[in-house]
């Protein structure tokens, strides 16, 4: 696997690739699970040549205790994706990235999708994201994009900033990988204590419990006692919502879409964890 760090080494080897095949890229903040390298076999299915990156985007934490304690294993990581099958790993620094400084984000409208659920818990938290986003983008030059359903709510902003930027990229939504518990697999699970990780399981349980009721309807019921199940653990939900899976306009009905999705998030004691779950696929 290749290590690069600079765009202009990178650009050369892409446009190598680009000719003569397919790339695929998965964006990452590093401190790799199975979740992350599902991304990369995705990509290998679909592309010549995957692309990884690993760069802990210091613009979209609101929380700077986040940002200091988010782990950094980079050795293990790259172990992780060399076993992968990954081709190339970028690793860029902040200066690489935004070369005129961190202040100059460029903004995009996303008129509610980003002012919802993570976006009203962590404000400026999206445009962080899709600042980076774009810019890898703009430095990768990928045909394909593969993004984690785990991060639903950051997918569905991506796709509509690709809709905005006119970029030539196919976003591919990978499933959720989990534990054996059903707790979703996330870089900041190492950091729960034992006593909460193993109660941790209650959140897939309640998203598997709201999708079993929502047929019965009144989806604002449901929500306010799965928050009411996930509290008596002792745990503190931020939020549990059924959102339209395109607009992320929250949803009273069943009835009243065809793409719904149960969202939420929760703070396991000093760790803050979301998680999804679709409760209505869309029929195309
Ligand atoms: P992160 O490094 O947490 O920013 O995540 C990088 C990518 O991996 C995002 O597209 C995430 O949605 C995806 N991802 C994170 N956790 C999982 C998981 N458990 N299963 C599948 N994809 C995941």
């Amino acid at each position: 696997m290749l290590i690069i760090k600079t765009n202009a080494e990178l650009n050369k080897i892409i446009t190598y690739h680009k000719k003569n095949g397919r790339v695929g890229f998965a964006p990452t903040m590093g401190a790799l699970h199975k979740g992350h390298v599902s991304l990369i076999e995705e990509s290998k299915k679909n592309c010549s040549f995957t692309v990884c990156s690993i760069f802990v985007n210091p613009t979209q934490f609101n929380d700077p205790k986040d940002l200091e304690k988010y782990p950094r294993p980079i050795e293990k990581d790259i172990d992780i994706l060399e076993a992968s099958g990954c081709n190339l790993l970028f690793l860029p620094d902040v200066a690489e990235i935004y070369p005129e400084g961190t202040e100059n984000k460029k903004k995009f409208n996303f008129g509610q999708m980003d002012k919802v659920m993570e976006g009203f818990f962590r404000p400026g938290h999206f445009d962080g994201m899709a600042q980076v986003v774009d810019r890898l983008l703009e430095i990768v030059q990928p045909d394909m994009l593969f993004m984690g359903q785990k991060d639903f709510q950051q997918l569905t902003i991506v796709r509509a900033m690709l809709k905005l930027t006119n970029r030539p990229v196919k976003l591919v939504m990978c499933p959720t990988l989990r534990e054996k518990d059903g707790l979703a697999m996330s870089s900041r699970n190492v950091r729960l204590v034992p006593e909460l990780r193993t109660k941790a399981d209650i959140l897939y349980k309640t998203l598997k419990w709201a999708k079993f009721q929502a047929p019965q309807g009144d989806l604002g019921g449901i929500s306010k006692e799965a928050m009411k199940r996930i509290g008596l653990t002792g745990f503190k939900p931020e939020y549990f919502e059924f959102v339209d899976g395109y607009t992320l306009n929250s949803v009273n009905d069943i009835k009243n879409s065809n793409f719904i999705v149960a969202c939420l998030a929760c703070w396991v004691g000093e760790v803050r964890l979301i998680d999804n779950l679709i409760i209505k696929e869309p029929k195309d």
